[in-house]
């Protein structure tokens, strides 16, 4: 029992393939990448201590737990506290939203 309008629907959805879509796809998901990048420096554990980091190498570019700050490593590393990587991450993560966003336009053109 297929219903004719159904079908129509389901024909609908392949609008989502043309190209066009692609840029706006890439602009809606600029943002939601932000909020991730965000919840992952809270939750994210050492890789080397499997501790809760609690800071950021600015050299290195790498999240730090207690174990990593004071060990010689990174003692004359510049360090950031995670919440103002963060910040940071996101003012940097914005930029590249807006580049994309201008890659995109001008693609369009
Ligand atoms: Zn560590
Ligand atoms: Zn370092």
């Amino acid at each position: 029992m297929v219903c004719p309008e159904c079908q129509e629907v389901s024909d609908a959805d392949n609008v989502n393939v043309f190209p066009k879509n692609l840029a706006l796809l890439n602009m809606k998901k600029a943002p939601i990448k932000i909020q991730r990048s965000s919840r992952k420096s809270q939750e994210q554990l050492c890789k080397l201590h499997d501790k809760k980091v609690e800071a950021y190498c600015t050299q290195d570019r790498q999240l730090l737990c207690i174990d990593c700050i004071l060990s010689e490593t990174h003692k004359t590393h510049e360090i950031m506290s995670t919440q103002k990587a963060s910040s940071a991450e996101k003012e940097l993560l914005l930029e590249k939203a807006l580049e994309s966003e201008n890659l995109a336009s001008s693609l369009e053109k």
